[in-house]
């Protein structure tokens, strides 16, 4: 019978001796790879699966929370750990706040980090399993889902995960519906998200059943597992209802956030936020695409939309946030099905010591910050 196979575990971790202490503590379990730095650290994270990244809050540079951040937008399913120096209700806070799944004060107690680890590589074994990652987001309007949330589709494409946009109203209030509609397909295929336009006319938005129908319709067809929709806490009577209608209509959907729109009200209260600097630029010009009535809808002003997104990066570490509500996040199905082991981590320049343990020395022991 084959021994299981090892964790594959990123540490970052700027105090050698810790670090050295550390991976010994885990040498056992998995495959560990030091690096000093969140720079060194966001490259190495890119190179492989890895089952768990521990990151100290504290590096020079850039913080281990801005790391986790970084991580979390572009590799949603490895698990990741922030060991803080001290006792720090803010420090558990903040790190919960930017996804990290956990958190360890120092000193690291060994029989809690060797539970721990075992813990959040099983969390993403399940994530793994279960990232069918189809994404489907609800807007009540055209506009509506590229400002509440495109930067986050944008993140999910780069993903390779499948993305669709459904419209439920042309916008004939306030404008010509087929201008609205053009537009509206303009920016899906910009964002290269597939758009689903129902149109059931403003003045029937507010008739629940008709249009939790139209939502559930979709939703059997493309078997979401996340979903984006309205916040209920909105002026506007329109996204009230079709927040209303997303959640009846999909209570199978294991994860169902909701944006900010431009009528939001000081209630929206979001607990996720989702780094979009990558996306920024993109973002806006997907909402360059919505051309007709600007006058009327100076929500799209793209100054606005970079300083309601840098507004909201005080809750993360990274320069563009867009902010979720969370209505339910269920943890995925397990099903921890192990790949082959591999070959131990080296790098061109990681010298492996014993058991697997790999030291990646890019940048000095004693003084990590490159000059
Ligand atoms: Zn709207």
């Amino acid at each position: 019978m084959s021994s299981p196979r090892r964790l594959r575990i990123l540490l970052v971790e700027d105090d050698a001796i810790f670090a050295a202490v550390t991976a010994e503590v885990m040498r056992e379990r998995a495959l560990v790879r030091w690096t000093p730095t969140a720079e060194a650290a966001l490259a190495a994270a890119g190179e492989k699966e890895w089952d768990l990244i521990i990151t100290d809050i504290e590096l020079p540079g850039m913080s281990g929370l801005e790391l986790v951040m970084k991580i979390k937008a572009s590799q949603p399913h490895v698990a990741t750990l922030i060991l803080t120096g001290h006792r720090s209700f803010d420090n558990a806070v903040e790190a919960i706040r930017v996804g990290a799944d956990d958190f360890l004060t120092k000193p690291v107690d060994r029989a809690t980090l060797i539970e721990k680890i075992d813990e959040l590589a099983a969390l993403s074994a399940r994530r793994r399993a279960s990232s069918s990652a189809t994404i489907l987001a609800v807007g009540a309007h055209p506009d509506d889902i590229e400002v509440g949330c495109g930067g986050t589709l944008l993140s999910h494409i780069a993903q390779n995960h499948s993305v669709s946009a459904l419209v439920i109203t042309g916008g004939e209030v306030g404008g010509v519906p087929a201008d609205h509609a053009r537009e509206a397909a303009r920016a899906a295929e910009l964002m290269g998200v597939r758009l689903f336009h129902i149109n059931v006319g403003d003045a029937n938005v507010g008739e629940l059943d008709a249009t939790t129908n139209e939502i559930r319709r979709v939703v059997e067809e493309l078997t979401p597992d996340t979903l984006y929709t309205h916040s209920i806490h909105d002026f506007n009577q329109d996204h009230r209802s079709v927040h209303e209608a997303s959640v009846a209509a999909a209570p199978s959907v294991p994860r169902v956030f909701c944006y900010q729109s431009a009528s939001s009200t000081v209630e929206f209260q979001p607990s996720r936020f989702v780094a979009v600097d990558e996306y920024m630029d993109r973002k806006l010009a997907v909402v360059r695409a919505y051309t007709s009535n600007v006058r009327q809808r100076r929500y799209l002003d793209a100054d606005l939309l970079r300083a309601t997104s840098r507004y909201w990066s005080r809750y993360g570490q990274t320069r563009f946030v867009e902010p979720f509500e969370v209505v339910r996040e269920t943890p995925a199905i397990v099903s921890p099905e192990w790949s082959d082991d591999e070959a131990e981590i080296t790098g061109p320049t990681s010298s492996p010591t014993s058991n697997g343990v790999a030291w990646d020395q890019r940048a000095p022991i004693e003084s990590p910050v490159n000059d």
